[in-house]
């Protein structure tokens, strides 16, 4: 049985995460979308937001589940008894960081292993920080986050009189 976690800032959720989430959960029996809560992070949405995005993207997808936590990645996935990380990767710069945090979460958790998935070509220039460099200014993001999102986040910035 494959129980399978992709974890990220999800700040906000992109078509390029929701590519990969759609594609992992295909490959796994359960998949847990894991939104990180990184007190270091300064992130446009607070993580109930991040979630509640997350779950309305993937409503339609059975096995997916999403889920909240603080701290490693290792003792998460640990904790929720996990034997796989899902990763995106979309050039050579995700992948030498990528390699880095899978070896690290190799030696704190050997139950792990990580499967890359490379980004899907028409998201390989999204990023949630592009996102926010658009939206900043009012340019259209339809093409990079999912339709029911898109308005969550000009509501954000209307808010912030940016
Ligand atoms: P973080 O904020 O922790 O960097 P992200 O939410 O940006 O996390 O990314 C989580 C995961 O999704 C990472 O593995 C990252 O490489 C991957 N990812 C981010 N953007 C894309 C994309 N456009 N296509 C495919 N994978 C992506």
């Amino acid at each position: 049985m494959i129980k399978a976690i992709y974890a990220g800032s999800f700040d906000p959720v992109t078509l390029g995460h929701l590519d990969i989430i759609k594609r992992a959960s295909k490959i796994s029996d359960k998949l847990v979308v894991a939104v990180l809560e990184n007190p270091n992070k300064n992130c446009l949405f607070t993580i109930e937001e991040r979630k509640k995005h997350l779950e309305i993207v993937t409503a339609d997808i059975e096995n997916v589940e999403v889920a909240t936590f603080k701290g490693l990645f290792a003792d998460f996935a640990r904790e929720i008894n996990a034997n796989v990380a899902i990763r995106g990767l979309r050039n050579a710069v995700d992948f030498a960081y990528e390699q880095q945090i899978q070896l690290i979460n190799g030696r704190l958790n050997d139950n792990i292993e990580t499967i890359f998935l490379s980004a899907d070509e028409k998201h390989i220039s999204l990023s949630s920080s592009a996102v926010k460099e658009v939206a900043v200014f009012g340019g259209n993001i339809d093409f990079m986050v999912p339709s029911e999102i898109v308005g969550f986040i000009e509501e954000k910035y209307m808010k912030r009189g940016v």
